[in-house]
Formats: C-alpha cells, structure tokens, sequence
C-alpha cells in the first residue's frame, strides 16, 4: 500500500478510461465518476479506471472541463514541491544550449509537453515571464519561483497569465505583480535572436512578448525575401520583416492592427540598421486591409500571414476558418506571379491537414496553382507531446503561387 493510498481518488466511468490509459493526461469531466476525498481546486489525487485499479497522479481541477491532468504514473510518486522542482530542472536541462546566450529568448517550460501541466516559462535575456493557468500550477506557483531564481538568478520574473485560461480553470486573474511598479519598471529588455536585436515589452506586449516560438521560422521565410517587396501581414513588432531586411528584401509594408506593435517595429528596422530598406506602414484591419490593397491594385512578391490565435479550441474552428480562408485568398490576390506566400495558424484547434485544406480552398478561389515549397511548425522549446495532439498548436507553409 502507498503511502498516499488514502490521498483524494477520482474513479473514472466505465467505458471512459481508455484514452487516459493509453497516455493521454487528461480526464475531461465527462468522464468523472465518482470523487472520493474531498479533493480541492490543485490537489495531487489518485486517478482510478472504472474498477478502481490505479491508473495515474494528477492535479484536480473541479471547475473546468479538463478535471484532472495526469503528472506521473508511478503510483509510489510523491507529488510533492519537489516532484515539481524535478521536472522543472529536467526541463530547463533540455534547455542548456540555449541557456549559454545570455541575451537569448527561449521557451523554458511548455506546460504538458515538459510534463508541467498549467506551467508556461520564457525567457528573455536575464528576465522570466511566467503563465500560471491551472489550480495544481498555481500551487506550485513558490516552489516554482524558488526554483527559477535558485537555477537562474534572474534579475525579475513577471507574471503574463492569461485572464481567460485561468478563468476556464476557475482561478482569479492575476495582480500583475507585489509590487505594482515592477510592471512599469521592466519595459523592455533587449535580447538577441539570431545575431538580430529585439526590445521586448515584458510589462505590456502580447503574449509573453514577444513571439518566440516562430524564431526559427523567420530564418525560413526570409531565405526567399531577397529582392522581393514583401507584405508582412499581422507584423506585431516586426520580427519578420527584420529577418526579411536582413535577407535582402527589397521593400516592406507593416500590417497590423496595432499601433504600439508597428511602432516598435519602425523602432526595430532602425535599432538594426535596416533604416535604407523602403517600408510603408499600414494600421488597421488586416482583413479588410488585405482586401483594400487589392482594390488599390497593389501588388507584392511576398506577404507573410501570421493572424492571431483564431481558434483556440475545435469548436471556434469552423468560424475561424472562413477567416484563414479568405486572407489567404486576399494574400494569394496580392501575389505576382510566383510570388511567395508563407502562411502560419497558431490555433490549436485547426489541425495541420485541415490548414492545408483552407489554402487549397483560397487557391481555388483566387484561381491560382500553388506549390508547398517547405512546411513549418513549432521549434525545439515548444515541443509537441506525442500523446497530448493539442500540444501541436503552430503550423505553416510558405508557398509559391503560380
Ligand atoms: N508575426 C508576428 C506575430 C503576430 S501576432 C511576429 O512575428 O512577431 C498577431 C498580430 O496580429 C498581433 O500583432 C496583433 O496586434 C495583430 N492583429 C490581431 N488582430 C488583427 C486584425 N484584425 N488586423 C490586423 N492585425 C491584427
């Protein structure tokens, strides 16, 4: 008997423990029989089949729709701090080489995939930027900011939670820090990605700030910018087009909706000395600007197309798909002759078939012959988990359109 034999249990239906047992670390509500114990919101529990054999430790979650996700398997596991103080050393050991930059930006932690459900850690330089978003995360929120100053002294971590993850989960939004002037204290902090320069906004930019898990893309695409006006559509703080200048593009229109974002992107062409290359900015509406360049009879050899997560979850995926469809349809419009088209989805619930699909749609209507040159996806920091295919969220394509 284990030591943790008396810890809260939750029995799953019969007939609905399959997938758990087969590896996938969630139990969805509807499968939930019955909970015995008394479990509250974060607690380490004993998950068990139909016929009460173990199957799984996992952390309770009683007011979302993922009510348990599993930690470990070993029934003897003592989910503890120091459980958690493991993985996240494992984690940031697959990490080492990327630890070595001191200006670097990397993903540190990516939640299921390294085995720490709720748990996101990115880092910038000699900053991290942390995203708690489940109750078992949450209280393992000290042990984990123990662990990161122990292994990384950093000179501050930032809380980036997202409001709307914490509140499927049941877990209040998030004072952004103890001390309220830390977040206006810590603008930016300049890193290095790829021999570039990036200020990033830890205290107010999107996402964490910066997004770094299309790094190794940006080196993708821009290798087909060379002499070629590129679009770059949904630009944020202009990484894209940095990469694209430095590969030699010929001229470059910002897009975005946002004018913080395209003013740090001005800002980022300059800090990188790419001030000579012709750049037009454009504010507003992607998807109606898309269509606008077109009735303006512009026209580009390359626009890149990174739209923001549209479809979180399966259920948004038909909505979000109409929306895909037809910017790539505007993109494919915008293209010269064999103009290059590389188009990203970082929306979890949009599998990579069926992004492939919603372009074949868009060549179809623009009347185009597309050919798929190189397909993208997520970088080594941001691994998917083979038996978790949500972790499979970012996918892209850069295409030539005939
Ligand atoms: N390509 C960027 C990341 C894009 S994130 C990079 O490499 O860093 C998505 C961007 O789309 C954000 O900058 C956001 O401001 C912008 N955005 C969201 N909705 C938009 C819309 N409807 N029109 C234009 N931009 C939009």
């Amino acid at each position: 008997m284990s030591a943790h034999a008396n810890a809260p249990s939750v029995r799953l239906l019969q007939g609905r423990d399959k997938t758990v047992r087969e590896g996938h670390p969630w139990v969805f509500s509807g499968a939930v029989g019955l909970v015995s114990g008394d479990p509250s919101p974060g607690e380490a529990v004993r998950v068990l089949g139909a016929n009460g054999d173990f199957i799984a430790w996992g952390h309770y979650s009683p007011g979302s729709r993922i009510r348990v996700r599993l930690l470990d398997r070993a029934e003897d596991a003592v989910i503890d701090e120091r459980w958690w103080s493991s993985k996240l050393d494992a984690a940031l050991g697959r990490r080492r080489e990327q630890l070595l930059d001191p200006r670097g930006a990397c993903r540190l932690v990516f939640s299921e995939a390294d085995l720490l459900p709720g748990l996101v850690v990115d880092r910038y330089g000699d900053h991290c930027v942390l995203q708690v978003h489940t109750p078992g995360a949450e209280r393992m929120r000290d042990a984990t900011l123990e662990r990161l100053s122990a292994l990384l002294s950093p000179a501050a971590i930032l809380d980036r939670s997202d409001e709307e993850q914490r509140r499927l989960e049941g877990l209040p939004a998030i004072t952004p820090a103890a001390d309220p002037a830390a977040d206006a204290r810590a603008p930016a902090t300049r890193i290095s990605d790829a021999g570039l320069q990036f200020d990033v906004s830890l205290g107010a930019g999107q996402k964490t700030g910066f997004y770094i898990d299309q790094r190794l893309n940006r080196a993708a695409v821009a290798s087909w910018s060379a002499g070629r006006r590129v679009l770059d559509a949904f630009c944020y703080t202009g990484a894209f087009s940095v990469h694209a200048a430095r590969a030699g593009a010929a001229a470059l229109m910002l897009l975005d909706s946002s004018r913080d974002a395209l003013d740090a992107a001005t800002q980022h062409l300059l800090l990188n000395g790419f001030g000579a290359v012709p750049t037009e900015i454009r504010r507003g509406n992607a998807f109606a600007e898309l269509r606008r360049l077109r009735d303006e009879g512009r026209s580009f050899e390359m626009v890149i197309l990174d739209p923001p997560r549209l479809a979180p979850t399966r259920s948004q995926a038909p909505k979000a798909a109409r929306a895909y469809k037809d910017a790539n349809l505007f993109a494919m419009k915008l293209l010269a002759p064999e103009g290059i088209l590389a188009t990203f989805s970082c929306s979890g619930g949009i599998e990579p078939a069926f992004f492939q699909e919603i372009v074949r749609w868009a060549a179809k209507d623009a009347g185009r012959e597309v050919q798929i040159l190189q397909k993208l996806g997520q970088p080594f920091d941001h691994p998917v988990r083979l038996d978790l295919p949500e972790t499979e969220y970012l996918k892209g394509l850069i295409c030539r359109v005939l």
